[in-house]
């Protein structure tokens, strides 16, 4: 009988070998408290250094567009592309957005100021451990106390508390949703529903206070992203059009004032074939002990049945080799995946396994997920494609 060959159970990744984001120096966590800190908010301190204060602070956040696939588009954004440094001496530079890659973790973190270690968001879904189901906090499915599941207080509420005017001009559909309000309550949000009209108002708002912090987003760069692909050309039209919505908004910044441009996460489309997307609903042995799949395709949560914590961790390790990083939940915190201290209430959210994919893999499930294992665009772990977000600047 055949030996198992090294090609059968390829050398795990080591768990060391993971970038972990760059939490307290330039990540997404650390933009708003620098601004913050610059308008003399108190109990801030300005993590990224290099952002001179400004009283005036706008940060603009684009859902999906990745620095890597910003740089590799210089004609569908040349404005954007003026601001990423050199030519004028910008600092214009890429920040890590945090573990996972994904929206609700990013805006978490963008409004709190804080890794998804403290503010509980760590995953697309994630295990209640009061209730033992899975949460999906993009969309706050089933229903939990949002103060209860996030208890800190935004940096625009504790701006707000110092007198500084503050605004999110966002879509209207997002006005009172749980996750805006626990990560960007404080100040007043008004919806608007055109870009354009989202620009005005940011300038608008942006010149209302002597001091003010505004946000402002833009989705469907991602929404693109994930149904057609970073390139096709819906992508390509939607990057086209957000270039021009962020130079219109540029130009109309009052006095002594800063605009930043962001993003939640990048994108990476996956081939459509069995290489590349590993369907956990047809493989029993990823399912072998598994109680609970969450996170998505490039950043699963896995939750064993008691007691098979240790097996699962091997048998995902050998079948996943070298495309995945895999981790135990105690050796994910302590390489820092999810920021340097994670608050107890965070810990049973996070899986007892932790798969963060190296290669162009999924882990799709068939059954369970229809509607996001059809994607083609995808994001969630740390590579430079999903993790390196812009943080371009333009100042009055
Ligand atoms: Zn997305």
């Amino acid at each position: 009988m055949a030996q198992p060959t090294a090609w059968d159970h390829p050398e795990p990744l080591a768990v060391s070998s993971a970038p972990v984001p760059h939490y307290g120096t330039g990540s997404l966590a650390d933009l708003l408290p620098t601004l913050a800190a610059g308008m003399d908010v108190p109990g801030m301190s300005a993590a990224i250094p290099e952002l001179a204060p400004a009283d005036r602070n706008c940060v603009f956040l684009i859902d999906g567009l990745g620095w890597e696939q910003l740089r590799a588009h210089p004609d569908e954004a040349p404005f954007m592309n003026s601001l990423m440094g050199s030519s004028r001496g910008d600092t214009g530079r890429p920040i890590t957005t945090g573990y996972p890659a994904t929206t609700a973790t990013s805006l978490a973190s963008v409004g709190t100021g804080l890794p998804p270690g403290a503010h509980g968001l760590p995953g697309y879904t994630v295990r209640n451990p009061a209730t033992g189901e899975l949460m999906n906090q993009l969309r706050w499915q089933p229903w939990t106390e949002p103060r209860a599941w996030q208890p800190y207080p935004t940096v625009f509420q504790l701006a707000h508390a110092a007198g500084v005017h503050t605004a999110q001009v966002s879509s209207p559909t997002f006005e009172n949703t749980p996750l805006t309000k626990i990560a960007l309550s404080g100040g007043t949000f008004r919806g608007k529903l055109s870009g354009e009209d989202r620009m005005d108002l940011a300038a608008e708002q942006l010149a209302a206070g002597d001091r003010s912090l505004v946000y402002t987003y833009y989705a469907e760069v991602d929404g693109k992203g994930h149904r057609f692909g970073v390139d096709s050309d819906a992508w390509r039209g939607q990057l086209m059009y957000v270039d021009r919505l962020v130079q219109r908004l540029a130009e109309q910044l009052p006095p002594r004032a800063a605009l930043y441009v962001t993003a939640d996460h990048g994108m990476i489309d996956i081939p459509f074939d069995e290489q590349h997307r590993i369907d956990f609903d047809e493989d029993w042995e990823l399912r072998a002990g598994v109680a609970l799949l969450g996170g998505e395709g490039r950043a699963r949560h896995v939750y064993s049945v008691p007691g098979a914590e240790a097996d699962v961790l091997t048998c995902w390790r050998e079948v996943l080799g070298e495309q995945f990083w895999v981790a135990s939940r105690d050796e994910a915190i302590t390489a820092g995946w999810f920021g340097p201290t994670v608050d107890e209430r965070v810990y049973g959210r996070i899986g007892d396994v932790v798969a963060a994919a190296r290669d162009d893999v999924l882990i799709v499930a068939s059954e369970r997920e229809p509607r996001e294992s059809a994607m083609v665009g995808n994001h969630g772990s740390m590579t430079p494609a999903e993790q390196l977000v812009p943080l371009l600047q333009v100042r009055s």
